[in-house]
């Protein structure tokens, strides 16, 4: 059974990488820590709180930076590069820093890459995503664009050579969600650049169609019940859907084989895990478990039921629904808990408490049935949920046949939260 725990540059900058390790190793009773090797335009913690155990900030907002110093040269044969972050600039180092900490203490750090999003510099327009209307979405590259295929290549290849870890996991290899630095539904809506344009043609995809599609389901949602009742609107964005998945696994193929033959060529045994969303809503960010649990050897799911699966789900319906009439709301959310199979709760409820906690089970099961030979992780929620509450969701995670528990995350985590992970952890020996 896989245990990990993952950390944001902050905590180590804030909280120095002994303590961090020292907490995670004593509390938490964990020795595999996840580092994040670039980070997001995000509030830490999200999507409200403090940071309790930071002796420094209250609150971080970060950027979606790079922190790997003296990586330019990887990318020189493209356009443009990850931006880095004023210390990665600077020559620091964080996840080697907290790496060696750890080898002093007995744990091991694992770095976490950010496949497709992360905040550019250079020609990015020439590699990025863009919306149904043709607008850029500059820290998101195209999965169907040839020069995003070979940034992530050699952005994976790089970071397994430099850090020689036990394993890589590999983040955000998928469509733009709805998060970011602000909640934008128009952003989920891609891609249509000029590449892609062409492969839907080519893929016989309604092109006029589907942007009528889409543009009606933004001047309102709920259309979309009428829409997947017609046969025809239901074909196009079925196809257009397929389109986005196919894309994805695609890519991810060619990483794995390239991470292979990195593998043999080095005699290296790196193990390699993805980072998906939970099967419910990974189907409408272009992941396709069945075809990637062939393209990895494992992948961590964040099936966080408080916060709605991983994503801000309240976030969502308010955006979709407007902030004023709870009415709609409530009926922008029952289609979405229908769509998504989310059981039968109201949205009051539901920004009451969250999911249920055995959405943690059925997110676990059916991503076991799906992936094939390849492991399941399931994240546990650790943040903004009440200590009693974390045992259930590892049994839930467990009866739903995890192969390993990733939690999320240190920073967010009060020191009582990791207290209670340690104690169930220690239970479980
Ligand atoms: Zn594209």
């Amino acid at each position: 059974m896989e245990l990990t725990i993952q950390i944001h540059p902050h905590d180590v900058r804030d909280e120095g990488g002994e303590t961090v390790v020292r907490n995670i190793l004593e509390r938490a009773h964990i020795r595999t820590i996840i580092a994040e090797t670039g980070t997001l335009e995000e509030r830490h913690p999200y999507p409200r709180g403090e940071l309790e155990h930071n002796p420094v900030h209250k609150v971080v907002y970060t950027d979606a930076c790079f922190e790997i110093p003296g990586s330019a040269g990887w990318f020189s044969s493209l356009p443009f590069r990850p931006r880095l972050s004023p210390q990665a600039q600077a020559g620091e180092d964080y996840v080697q820093a907290v790496a060696e900490a750890a080898q002093r203490q007995g744990a091991e750090v694992l770095p976490w890459v950010k496949a497709l999003n992360a905040a550019f510099e250079g020609d990015i327009e020439s590699a990025c995503v863009r919306t149904f209307t043709g607008e850029p979405i500059p820290t998101w590259l195209c999965p169907n664009n040839p020069l995003t295929e070979v940034y992530v290549r050699s952005l994976i290849i790089n970071m397994m050579e430099r850090y020689r870890s036990r394993a890589v996991l590999v983040d955000r290899l998928r469509y733009p969600d709805w998060s970011g630095a602000t909640v934008s539904i128009r952003r989920m809506l891609t891609c249509f650049c000029p590449t892609c344009v062409t492969g839907m043609e080519e893929a016989g995809i309604d092109l006029s169609a589907l942007s009528k599609l889409l543009e009606e389901f933004l001047q309102d949602l709920l259309i979309l019940e009428e829409l997947l009742e017609d046969a025809a609107s239901s074909q196009v964005l079925q196809a257009w859907l397929q389109f986005r998945n196919g894309s994805i696994t695609r890519l991810a193929e060619r990483i794995w084989d390239a991470v292979r033959a990195w593998r043999t060529e080095r005699g290296a045994h790196s193990a390699y895990w993805l980072n998906l969303w939970p099967p419910s809503f990974a189907p409408l960010l272009g992941q396709d478990y069945a075809a990637l649990g062939k393209a990895c050897e494992g992948a961590k799911h964040f099936p966080y039921h408080k916060l709605g699966g991983g994503a801000d789900l309240a976030a969502f319906v308010k955006a979709l629904a407007g902030e004023d009439s709870k009415e709609r709301q409530e009926r922008v959310f029952q289609l979405l808990t229908h769509l998504l199979k989310l059981g039968t709760i109201s949205f009051q409820e539901y920004q009451e408490k969250g999911l249920p906690v055995s959405f943690v089970a059925d997110q676990t099961r059916w991503g076991k049935e799906r992936f094939g030979r390849s492991k399941i992780f399931t994240g546990i929620q650790i943040w903004d949920i009440p200590e009693e509450e974390i045992k259930d969701t590892i049994a839930q995670a467990l009866q739903g046949g995890a192969d390993g528990l990733f939690f999320y995350c240190y920073g967010w985590a009060t020191l009582k939260a990791l207290d209670s992970v340690g104690g169930v952890l220690r239970s479980m020996e």
